[in-house]
């Protein structure tokens, strides 16, 4: 729950309670208060006195309920608030963050850097001859490839990388604190994870890496392009490779 909902479903509960305290002062002086003063005939204190009950119960009933009811619409609004937010970050095949959320990211890690005198390096990786897989097996099975590798990818990175799916059969991995030679070896061990898996009925898959450190003039797509620079170079180089960008 957001702090502002919070504050205001707080606010309406001490609306709620001062009322409902004035009104309980109210009935008691001039109902219960007026009877025990003037010593009036019992029954009739008794009826006043469940008079008094019932009003305050009506009260708080009309009270809380509608408190009850807000408090729930604004925790299913922020629910689906949430899930747009998420889906609109997500890619749906991988459950990786997307090309905007990952743009976002870099965004604003370069700032940081500036900021901060920091680095970090960016991996691009591409699945080799995808397109055969497709050909030959079909989109499902091209689909259960990009899922197993992005389960590789997942268990290969450190807590602090953030894989995220660039386009069709690209993602692009953002390594904080880490310089070019941190990436390579990350990008190594990731070919060497992906060459050695058996895909199913696809068989084995190979990949290419374009790997690139940030630059003080950097911004996202300079950082980007030179990383696909580098992965161009390791495909014309014969694939299954790992390329630095120069
Ligand atoms: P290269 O080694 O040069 O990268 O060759 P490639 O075949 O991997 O590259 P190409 O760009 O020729 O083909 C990429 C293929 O990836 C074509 C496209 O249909 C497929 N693809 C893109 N997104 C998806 C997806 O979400 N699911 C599946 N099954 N295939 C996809
Ligand atoms: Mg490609
Ligand atoms: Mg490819």
């Amino acid at each position: 729950m957001k702090r502002t909902h919070f504050n205001l479903v707080l606010i309406a509960t001490l609306v709620s309670v001062i009322i409902l305290s004035s009104a309980w002062e109210f009935l008691f002086e001039n109902l219960i208060g007026a009877s025990v003063d003037a010593e009036h005939e019992p029954e009739s204190l008794s009826r006043r006195l469940e008079y008094v009950i019932s009003i305050t119960v009506f009260v708080a009933i009309s009270l809380i309920f509608p408190a009850m009811v807000g408090y729930k619409l604004i925790e299913n609004q922020e629910k689906l608030t949430d899930k747009i937010k998420r889906l609109s970050e997500e890619d749906y095949l991988t459950k990786l963050h997307n090309r905007r959320k990952i743009h976002e990211i870099l965004e604003n890690e370069i700032s940081r850097s500036k900021r901060y005198n920091s680095t970090f390096a960016v991996i691009l990786l591409d699945i080799d001859n995808f397109k055969i897989t497709n050909d030959k097996f079909g989109h499902n099975a091209g689909d259960q490839v990009l899922v197993q590798i992005t389960d590789i990818i997942r268990k290969t990175i450190r807590e602090s990388d953030i894989a995220s799916r660039w386009g069709g059969e690209e993602f692009l991995v953002f390594c904080p604190h880490t310089n070019n030679d941190g990436a390579f070896s990350l990008a190594e061990k990731l070919r060497n994870n992906i060459e050695k898996k058996e895909f199913g009925e696809a068989g084995y898959k190979t990949s290419s890496f374009g790997v690139a450190q940030i630059e003080h003039a950097d911004t996202v797509q300079s950082l980007v392009q030179r990383a696909d620079e580098a992965l161009y170079s390791a495909k014309n180089s014969g694939k299954n490779m790992v390329m630095v960008a120069k």
